[in-house]
């Protein structure tokens, strides 16, 4: 679960330029820099800067003199992977909400809360839930399938420049919702299926801008993460030893009291890692968990607000700790995320850095933790 940046949704009404997407899925979108040239951009993604000619051919429309580019501007850049690392296809609206319904498992593990602050209600139903649940799809836009394509086309740029492999995935099926079923999300999964909010999408086929092209591209590797370390254990281990979770067989059961205020998400299948924590001077294995602090009240909570990450000693004592009582938190999990609910999720966020910006960084900004950057991409070049 990956929740809605107010980074983008704040930064969007100050881009006045809107341009029209006319790409295909044989270009990705290309957000200019500081200092570059068209045949600079033709080295870095084509390379040869003397190929500048078939940046500047595809866009005509968008470069009047090629010597004049400026940052922020987005330019395609006309490409094909040679060798396709990701297969995927989009669900039309019916079959989406089958696919939804079909993860029988997950809806099975939701407690009483999960469906209060999923319907805004106390004493909700599964079966009302499911009823409400299964009219959120919605089909896609050939707007939107293009701009998703077009950027899978970059992703699969980025991998195949870096020399990055990837493990193997299922063919992913691109799932559009309005979210309300998971408390307005930016984007989730189930298998290999990617929900994406139908508000993302819809502005993404019609205001195009670098902001919105980036924090796209941060959604969509993050979610293929989440995909990629269901289908291969091993990888998700190793990923999650980077931040000193080890990985062990079997789920830690959820104590009473925690599972009362447990929020399930669907990122986050099982509770079978845990890393030391120091609480009071104290080293104490835990896994985390998300709760609310309080059950569902009044109509417009969302989750989100009233949620912490909870630390349960896996001794199966029924307590939890928060972030806040563990004077190491930080250092188990790195800075380089704020969203830090489980292994799971930060590391998410640190794959889709690591391949969206590299050990460079959003605007060459650097990580507070560059290690844990360069460890996921030393895994990648193996
Ligand atoms: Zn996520």
């Amino acid at each position: 679960m990956k929740r809605l940046n107010s980074r983008w949704t704040k930064g969007l009404a100050a881009f006045a330029l809107c341009l029209s997407l006319s790409t295909s899925a044989l270009a990705f979108p290309y957000v200019v820099h500081g200092g570059d040239s068209l045949w600079r951009i033709a080295r870095d993604c084509l390379g040869s800067g003397a190929r500048w000619g078939e940046i500047y051919e595809a866009n005509r429309g968008e470069i009047r003199n090629p010597r004049l580019i400026y940052a922020g501007q987005i330019l395609e850049v006309p490409y094909v992977a040679k060798n396709a690392q990701i297969s995927f296809r989009f669900a039309s609206a019916e079959e989406g909400a089958a696919l939804m319904l079909g993860n029988t498992a997950y809806y099975d593990g939701f407690s009483q809360n999960d469906l209060d602050f999923r319907l805004g209600k106390t004493g909700a139903t599964m079966a009302e839930y499911q009823t409400f649940a299964k009219q959120q799809t919605r089909s896609w836009t050939d707007a939107e399938r293009t701009l998703i394509s077009s950027l899978f086309s970059g992703m699969e740029w980025t991998l195949e420049k870096n020399g990055y492999t990837l493990p193997p995935l299922d063919e992913i099926v691109f799932i559009k919702t309005t979210m309300q079923e998971e408390a307005g999300a930016g984007g989730y999964t189930h298998g290999t299926q990617i929900y994406l909010g139908s508000s993302i999408t819809e502005y993404a086929a019609t205001g195009k801008n670098a902001a919105y092209v980036e924090y796209m591209r941060e959604i969509l590797w993050h979610e293929l993460f989440h995909c990629l370390t269901r289908c291969n254990p091993e990888f998700r281990s190793e990923m999650y030893r980077i931040i000193h979770f080890t990985t062990q067989d079997g789920d830690f059961p959820l104590p009473p009291s925690v599972f009362a205020y447990h929020i399930s998400n669907p990122d986050v299948e099982h509770h079978d890692s845990c890393a030391t924590f120091l609480i009071d001077g104290k080293a104490i294995d835990c896994f985390t968990d998300f709760v609310t602090t309080k059950h569902f009240e009044t109509e417009g909570e969302s989750f989100f607000d009233s949620g912490t990450t909870a630390l349960v000693p896996v001794d199966g004592t029924d307590i939890y700790y928060t972030p806040e009582q563990s004077s190491n938190f930080d250092e188990v999990f790195g800075r380089n995320t704020g969203y830090v609910i489980d292994p799971e999720e930060c590391m998410a966020d640190n794959f889709s850095y690591a391949l969206a910006y590299g050990m460079a960084g959003e605007e060459g900004k650097g990580y507070p933790n560059p290690e844990i950057i360069g460890a996921i991409l030393d895994i990648l070049r193996k």
